[in-house]
């Protein structure tokens, strides 16, 4: 969108920036001075001179992004000024520590909400702070869900589904292998399933952020490894001289990223019945794409009511769209009577599913620490529609 006089944030080829302020926030290239929203990949990238976020997410961005960190954290609501802008950080309700930034200079207030959660139910991510509102002239939002098709059942219903999903699998004799997000859409996961079914098992490129979790005060189940609970099994049928059944991982419900789909990792689960954890799963196409027995609709960004209430609760009479389904959104925000735009972002969909082509399966990082590597769950930048066929 064409910058206007006083804009307090416009588009640069490293990010956003905000000309008053003469800093960046999620910039995709390297900058002196960046504000981060939250850890997910595509808005906290390394190189960056300075980086003030939340207080409560230095764990996860010094986690991905190294111990080196230059690091300021805020708490929410606090406020410090950096050349005249009033910077605070307000929760977005999307994963530990995001956050949205409030902009104020020469008595105008932009908010930037990076990644958020809200939905028509009255419910929050149990996992990090909920959504709140903040009053602004201009409100950047994402639209990663900004179509109507997607309207999320409460999420009570997903986890009680999940839960009859493994509790079933579990009574056959099969572990259940659940394909999620590691940051964020995981430790929701966790948070949420009846951990009295069976062990709990997670990728290890999982383990460091469920600790990150943990070491923030978000209280999660207890969680094995892999090899910690095959090996049980394996000394355990040694001493037995037992059939090869793996008693415990049997009735195991298994977190892993999506990436484990066919590799060597997922074949040591043996025999399997594997799900899908993602807003995707709202189109069929995607469903029948990732090729698993189920597909959950969990979400952590906002459907499209919850977008429309959070761009509503604003007040904005300006809105810009950062990423995801800008055109149907700015349509929508302009029949409202708003002024709307978007800008052209490098913000990918860290909940997509993986791309059709066969992935290739995250190597385990060997316990701790782990790697800043990203995991390649982010589907092609060139082809952000999941579902092309249903426009
Ligand atoms: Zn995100
Ligand atoms: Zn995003």
């Amino acid at each position: 969108m064409s910058p206007m006089a006083g804009d307090l944030v416009v588009e640069r080829p490293q990010g956003l920036y905000c000309p008053p302020g003469d800093f960046y926030i999620d910039p995709w290239r390297p900058v002196a001075r960046a504000v981060i929203t939250h850890a997910h990949a595509d808005h906290a990238r390394a190189g960056h001179g300075q980086v003030l976020a939340s207080a409560i997410s230095e764990g996860l961005l010094r986690s991905r992004l190294g111990a080196g960190l230059n690091f300021q954290g805020l708490a929410y609501g606090e406020t410090v000024t950096h050349k005249g802008v009033a910077i605070s950080l307000h929760p977005a309700g999307h994963v530990l520590g995001s956050a949205q930034v409030r902009l104020a200079h020469g008595g105008r207030v932009w908010v930037a909400s990076g990644d958020y959660f809200l939905s028509a139910h009255d419910e929050h991510n149990p996992t990090c702070a909920p959504f709140e509102p903040v009053r602004c002239h201009c409100f950047i939002t994402e639209s990663t869900f900004g179509l109507p098709v997607y309207r999320w059942a409460p999420q009570a219903s997903v986890l009680a589904e999940i839960n009859a999903w493994w509790r079933s699998n579990a009574a056959a004799g099969r572990p259940s292998l659940l394909m999620a997000y590691s940051l964020g859409k995981a430790q929701r996961l966790l948070a949420g399933v009846d951990a009295s079914i069976g062990p709990i098992v997670v990728h290890g490129a999982m383990a460091p952020l469920n600790q990150a979790y943990r070491d923030a005060g978000v209280p999660l189940p207890p969680t094995h490894t892999l090899d910690a609970l095959a090996g049980t099994t394996a000394a355990r049928r040694a001493a037995a001289h037992a059939a090869p059944a793996l008693p415990a991982l049997a009735g195991a419900l298994v977190l892993a990223p999506p990436a484990v789909q066919g590799s060597a990792w997922a074949r040591r689960l043996g025999e399997f019945s594997d799900a899908f954890a993602s807003g995707w799963m709202q189109l069929r196409g995607a469903r029948r794409r990732q090729g698993v027995d189920r597909g959950f609709v969990l979400s952590d960004h906002a459907d499209w009511p919850g977008l429309q209430r959070a761009i509503r609760a604003t007040g904005a009479e300006r809105v810009i769209v950062t990423h995801g389904e800008e055109a149907v959104m700015v349509r929508w925000l302009r029949e409202q009577g708003l002024d709307a735009g978007s800008f052209r972002t490098e913000f990918g969909h860290e909940d997509g599913p993986p791309a059709a082509t066969a992935p290739s399966a995250p190597p385990e990082p060997p316990a701790p620490p782990a790697p800043a590597a990203d995991l390649p769950d982010h589907p092609a930048r060139a082809n952000p529609n999941p579902d092309p066929g249903r426009r």
